[in-house]
């Protein structure tokens, strides 16, 4: 199997952050995730670690000169590993100036002939359905997915903590960032897909039959 570069689309509760670790664990990839970079980056109190908290805490998003010095860092990482086996994005692209990008870093890198762009489908009514009715555990903040079997159950899987409501799973904001997706998003995948690259996944199955999708998807 050649190297692969994936590309993870999706709106929130499609669940393709937990569909992109499995991946990664699946089939031994790196993972670029902007969150994670991003909050790395907080760990240095320089002026742009400063500044990152800032607007992170602001909920606001982060100016793209800022993350995309924090891809490419990770990209020319990679790019220098001698057993790479292919990596995941997520996260991003969120606005298409950074699709734009991401294709010429990717050219440049020569990697442009790699890359599976796998949108994880789900309707908003079934988005406004999972986030308003999603859990998290009081006790290890783990978010438990309104889907198949963790709809059932009562206590948290990793520490038995209990299960409540999220504050920020509101009808209002999940429609907000619904809303965000579609103005800002849904340009990108238009994009993708007139360049014959989208591979769509039926996101309204179940965790596992998601992922045996995916994994045709990628071979
Ligand atoms: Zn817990």
């Amino acid at each position: 199997m050649k190297k692969q570069i994936v590309i993870f689309l999706g709106k929130s509760g499609s669940g393709k952050g937990t569909q992109a670790k499995l991946l990664q664990k699946k089939l031994g990839f790196d993972y670029i995730g902007s969150g994670d970079l991003l909050r790395a980056r907080t760990k240095k109190k320089d002026f742009t670690g400063k500044k990152i908290t800032k607007i992170l805490a602001k909920g606001e998003l982060i100016p793209m000169p800022a993350i995309f010095k924090l891809w490419i860092d990770k990209i020319e990482e990679l790019k220098n590993k001698k057993k790479l086996k292919g990596f995941i994005m997520d996260g991003n692209p969120r606005r298409i100036m950074e699709a734009y990008l991401i294709d010429q870093a990717l050219e440049f890198y020569e990697w442009d002939k790699n890359v599976k762009i796998l949108l994880i489908h789900i309707s908003n009514k079934e988005a406004i359905w999972r986030l308003t009715k999603r859990r998290i555990c009081k006790k290890c903040k783990k978010i438990i997915p309104f889907v198949g079997q963790f709809r059932k159950i009562k206590k948290c899987p990793k520490c038995n903590g209990q299960l409540v409501g999220r504050s920020d799973d509101t009808i209002k904001a999940v429609k907000s960032r619904l809303k965000w997706f579609k103005t800002e998003v849904q340009p990108i995948i238009n994009y993708y897909r007139k360049t014959g690259r989208l591979i769509k996944i039926n996101g309204e199955q179940s965790i596992e039959d998601v992922f045996k999708d995916i994994l045709k998807a990628v071979k």
